[in-house]
């Protein structure tokens, strides 16, 4: 499947707002600049920042640069999303509702060594910023910030993130490339998953054992909260289990654990 057509960013975008957000100067239209990427490829960012407009304006920026982005609206969904997915990189706003920017990077640092971690700072959080490294923070950046500075220092981050090691799941006469997005039944033909659908299934085969519940699901797959929109798992696993079960009448990876939500299916687990 050719990237460009995968969903690289689960917020959706508001490209509007990007520009007056970001920038003002910095950032051209259309995306990508004239100059080809002096990196060699994309990763995936975890952007973790509770103001809508500069978050979704974050995400098409780094979509537009070729990286995999996902985001969090605050500190405890950041650490949640950081801890729950194998993202190569961190874009963290410091000042963030639930839990603070600082105590963000001390958790996913302690948790993840290797990751890079890039902090936004309000001018004049210099204190924040000495924190901020103190805690593990790879470098920073000073809002108001320009684009080009902002991907800059993301793709030297980049070339520093370990190799992403291949993220595959065999089970059932299923194979499953979580990094590209692809599942395949029987030796059959390559069919396509979401990264949504994706993160179902890297939940649920993490978890494998228990069941996990739809405000779990919601949470780190989605990054919502609430119970108000649990029909939305349900309606995505049956979507999902048309693309992977071989009968999704009667599922055995996904299956539906009564009352809780779903769990890994039984089904022997293969390398
Ligand atoms: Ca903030």
């Amino acid at each position: 499947m050719p990237r460009s057509s995968r969903p690289r960013c689960r917020s959706s975008s508001a490209s509007g707002r990007v520009e007056a957000r970001l920038t003002g100067t910095a950032l051209h239209r259309p995306y990508p600049p004239a100059a080809p990427p002096a990196y060699d490829r994309g990763v995936r960012v975890l952007v973790v920042e509770d103001e809508l407009g500069l978050r979704e304006g974050l995400c098409d920026l780094l979509a537009g640069d070729g990286h995999e982005v996902s985001a969090a609206a605050d500190g405890a969904q950041g650490v949640a999303r950081g801890l729950a997915e194998p993202f190569d990189l961190v874009v963290l706003d410091l000042m963030l509702p639930r839990l603070d920017g600082i105590e963000v990077c001390r958790r996913l640092r302690a948790a993840r060594p290797g990751m890079p971690i890039l902090i936004l700072t309000a001018r004049g959080g210099e204190d924040d910023v000495v924190r901020g490294l103190g805690e593990g923070a790879d470098d920073y950046v000073t809002k108001p910030f320009g684009a080009r500075e902002l991907l800059a220092r993301v793709r030297a981050l980049a070339r520093r993130a370990p190799p992403r090691a291949p993220e595959t799941i065999a089970t059932d006469g299923l194979s499953v490339d979580l990094g590209l997005l692809i599942a395949r039944r029987d030796g059959g033909a390559d069919v396509a998953l979401t990264a949504r659908e994706a993160g179902i299934l890297r939940l649920l085969y993490r978890h494998r054992g228990r069941s996990v519940t739809r405000a779990e699901l919601l949470e780190q797959v989605w990054g919502a909260r609430g119970d108000l929109r649990t029909r939305a798992v349900d309606m995505a696993i049956a979507v999902l289990r048309k693309k992977i079960e071989r009968d999704p009448a009667s599922p055995r990876i996904v299956v539906s654990v009564k009352g809780l939500g779903y769990a890994w299916g039984d089904a022997e687990d293969g390398p």
